[in-house]
């Protein structure tokens, strides 16, 4: 708006319209006077989000997007009642920074947008408050799975999305974008609705920590999201987590290590990126975090089957989620399987003896529910597949 002639003010009615009305007509702005809008649109100025291009649908009611980030799709997944990542980690716990389970949630803090027109965004195919699904009187509880790069360089040898290679980091407003499209498609209620975001789809969100950050603090800002109910999965770059642990933890969203080995030796075998920082350089970081009060760290630990899920294995991470010294967790993923890639899955039992081996060590650990495997969703699988 500065840049246009007008005063910045304005700029915030775009951002109310934009994230709050998900509008995506310059033309639909009505907080803004019709000369003005006929200037924007004659100057060639959009707003809107990224429209969703295809969308595949799970039998168990996740679904799938492809997202459309300039020429490219990025991927983004809506998991309805979520898939308990979340569990035990605050986010469902009681006390003034997270409501009680089944207390209302407080609506959004009322804050100064902080609004800038991004480019790279596209006019979305949602229409403002349309939804394709369900009445906007029922309540929902949902998790977001958000995309930060197209592609990733980390090269996770059991991650599908790996074989993709980084092809291109996304603008914060492509990956808060991701998150409108999704709440304009659903029409979430936010600030009723209970929602999750977890930036663990595509991409290393702290190798693109700038606009990652940014996107968070759009969310919660301009969208009115609760950092409290986003969480980080970082593979352990170490200066990023450095940097997240000097924000301020009011503003920033949870952290969740990817950790996925009992050892360093079979962590640099499946996660390269160890042989850069290794599990103590990444423990190092990690204890450099303030906590919110009832906060917790996650671990997640993806258990490939005859790699990383023998019983042994199990007191190892046990071993090393204690030094952290901090509040913590363990979600445990039984890998998911995706084409090309040469793991296997755990067995059942594996997975609830490695469980209960937690639960013996006074740990906590969750098993996170696989969405949406048969549409190539689940952890690890994001690689824009488009066979159904
Ligand atoms: S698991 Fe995450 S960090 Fe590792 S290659 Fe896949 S997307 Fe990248």
């Amino acid at each position: 708006m500065v840049q246009t002639g007008e005063p910045a003010w304005r700029g915030h009615q775009i951002a109310e319209a934009v994230y709050r009305q998900w509008v995506t007509e310059i033309s639909e702005i009505t907080t803004l006077p019709k000369s003005l809008r006929e200037k924007l649109v004659a100057n060639d100025w959009q707003v809107g989000r990224p429209s969703i291009a295809q969308t595949f649908r799970s039998v168990d009611g996740t679904e799938r997007y492809l997202v459309r980030c300039g020429t490219e799709t990025v991927e983004t997944v809506w998991m309805p009642e979520g898939d308990d990542g979340e569990s035990g980690d605050s986010t469902e716990d009681s006390g003034p920074v997270e409501p009680a389970q089944g207390e209302a949630v407080q609506p959004p803090m009322l804050r100064a947008p902080s609004f800038r027109l991004l480019s790279g965004e596209r006019v979305g195919d949602h229409k403002s408050r349309q939804t394709p699904e369900s009445g906007p009187s029922e309540l929902k509880r949902a998790t977001i799975c958000v995309s930060s790069q197209i592609g990733c360089a980390v090269n996770c040898q059991f991650c599908l999305t790996a074989k993709l290679g980084l092809q291109r980091n996304l603008t914060a407003g492509e990956i808060a974008g991701q998150v409108v499209s999704v709440l304009a498609r659903h029409n979430v209620e936010v600030g009723r609705d209970r929602l999750n975001l977890v930036f663990m789809g595509m991409g290393e969100p702290f190798l693109n920590y700038d606009n990652f950050m940014s996107a968070a603090r759009l969310l919660d800002n301009d969208v009115g999201l609760r950092p409290q109910r986003m969480t980080v999965s970082t593979s352990g770059i170490v200066p990023g987590i450095e940097r997240f642990a000097q924000e301020p933890p009011e503003i920033r969203p949870k952290l969740a290590i990817s950790l996925n080995a009992p050892n360093d030796a079979i962590r640099t075998e499946i996660m390269p990126i160890n042989s850069k920082w290794n599990i103590e350089a990444v423990i190092d970081a990690v204890r450099k975090l303030k906590l919110r009060p009832r906060e917790r760290i996650t671990f997640e630990y993806v258990l490939l089957g005859g790699v990383t899920d023998h019983p042994e294995h199990a007191k190892e991470v046990a071993r090393l989620v204690r030094r952290t010294g901090l509040p913590a967790k363990v979600n445990l993923i039984a890998w998911n399987p995706g084409p090309g890639i040469p793991y296997k899955m755990p067995t059942p039992e594996s997975v609830e003896a490695f469980r209960a081996s937690f639960v013996q060590a006074g740990i906590s650990a969750f098993l996170r529910k696989p969405r949406g495997r048969d549409i190539y969703a689940a952890c690890g699988q994001l690689k824009r597949t488009v066979e159904e």
